[in-house]
């Protein structure tokens, strides 16, 4: 749990410290939901992401065993909440009050800024609710995934995901980089009545 905890902090930090989502956010900049997003992350981010799994296993005492298991299980839980897969409702609002759902984390890839700010968790939700960043009350089919900066296909061809945090930075949350900062209206998520 406490690994699982701590893997709830770097992803904040990955959001928070520009130099970081400078990575992250090509991770983000996919444009749909689906099992490969789980696995379109900036090398330099799981390189970076390397001294932090050192501090969490010295910090924490885990054993190899239960690193192991906890490496696996996240696996897992990447390949799954990045999934298109939709449960059915009644099921899926008794498992996101223990583990993070395709769902809730399809809330944190939104185009919405206040939305991709919230669900951090990776196998557990928990940290979400102890922290006060869960997120539920939008809509699955009202979500546009990605971010606004990078909206056209042509430009998140490989070479260009490579590329994309050594360029100069476009402001991420305007749509194309120039233009309005997508929002929510309050009656898309009124009338949702998502919560569990
Ligand atoms: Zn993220």
């Amino acid at each position: 749990m406490l690994l699982d905890y701590t893997l709830y902090l770097w992803h904040w930090l990955t959001h928070r410290v520009p130099l970081l989502w400078r990575l992250h956010r090509v991770h983000h900049a996919d444009l749909d939901l689906s099992g490969s997003t789980a696995l379109r992350f900036h090398f330099v981010e799981m390189m970076l992401s390397a001294p932090w799994r050192a501090a969490q296993v010295v910090t924490i005492g885990a054993s190899a065993r239960a690193l192991s298991v906890w490496q696996t299980l996240t696996l897992v839980a990447i390949l799954f909440h990045h999934s298109n897969i939709r449960l059915p409702m009644a099921l899926e609002r008794r498992l996101c009050r223990v583990l993070v759902t395709p769902r809730m984390h399809g809330i944190h890839h939104s185009v919405v800024k206040e939305e991709t700010h919230c669900n951090w968790g990776t196998i557990l939700s928990i940290p979400d609710y102890l922290h006060g960043t869960i997120r539920l009350n939008v809509p699955q089919d009202a979500i546009e995934i990605g971010v606004p900066a990078f909206r056209d296909p042509g430009e998140l061809r490989f070479g260009a995901l490579l590329r994309m945090p050594f360029e100069e930075q476009r402001p991420t949350w305007q749509l194309e980089g120039r233009g309005p900062q997508p929002a929510r209206l309050r009656d898309e998520t009124r009338r949702s009545e998502l919560r569990p």
